[in-house]
């Protein structure tokens, strides 16, 4: 199975992307989602969670509070290495787990923090979607209904443009339209297609 490694910034497009890999019959592992299913009520990493950061970040149902644990981390280093020291194990086992079951040529795995994580010994090859960030920008704020200064923010909290490029084997200009963005990924598809063949043999 060749296992290729999808990021990019906030905006720049991964859904967009693996929406139009996915049409093509490409199955799409995202490790935001394996992320969210370790956290479920009643799962390992969740208590985990709870006994690390404390009660208060669960809501009256033993839920994860989402909102507060971010609130939490996000300006604490040391909180947020100990968070990716609960849920990164857990993930890359997933992660395998969930690619194993997989009989398709080739695979997408959705890893928006990989340049961050250093999750790469999970790909064979990383795809980076790039934008401007202006546009980048532009786009979280129509999606999420938040305003400049809080895209910002979260622009400011990931890997900058440069050591996320460094990563790529290829790249996806996403800064035109989508048919463009589809026409790319038709491409990659080939691509891809003809190396996971060249690989088999
Ligand atoms: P996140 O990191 O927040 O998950 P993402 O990288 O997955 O973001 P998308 O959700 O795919 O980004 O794109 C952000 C928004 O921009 C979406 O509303 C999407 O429909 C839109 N978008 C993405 N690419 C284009 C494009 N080429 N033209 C127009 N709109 C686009």
């Amino acid at each position: 199975m060749l296992v290729i490694g999808l990021t990019g910034g906030i905006g720049s497009g991964k859904t967009a992307v693996s929406d139009r890999f996915a049409r093509r019959g490409i199955p799409v592992i995202d490790t935001d989602l394996l992320a969210r299913e370790l956290v479920e009520p009643g799962q390992p990493a969740l208590a985990d969670i709870a006994a690390e950061f404390g009660p208060d970040c669960l809501d009256d149902e033993g839920r994860l509070h989402r909102a507060r644990l971010r609130e939490r981390v996000f300006a604490d280093p040391a909180g947020r290495r100990r968070l990716e020291a609960i849920l990164h194990p857990c993930i890359r086992v997933l992660a395998r787990e969930r690619i194993a079951r997989l009989t398709t040529p080739y695979c997408l795995l959705v890893i928006p923090l990989l340049a961050e994580t250093g999750m790469t010994d999970l790909v064979d090859r990383v795809l980076v979607v790039d934008a401007p960030e202006a546009e980048r920008i532009r786009r979280v704020m129509a999606r999420d209904r938040i305003d400049e200064t809080q895209a910002r923010r979260i622009l400011a909290a990931q890997a900058d443009r440069d050591q996320r490029l460094a990563l790529a084997d290829e790249i996806v200009e996403n800064a035109s339209d989508l048919a463009a963005l589809d026409h790319r990924v038709a491409t990659l598809h080939r691509h891809y297609s003809t190396l996971a063949a060249t690989r088999a043999c």
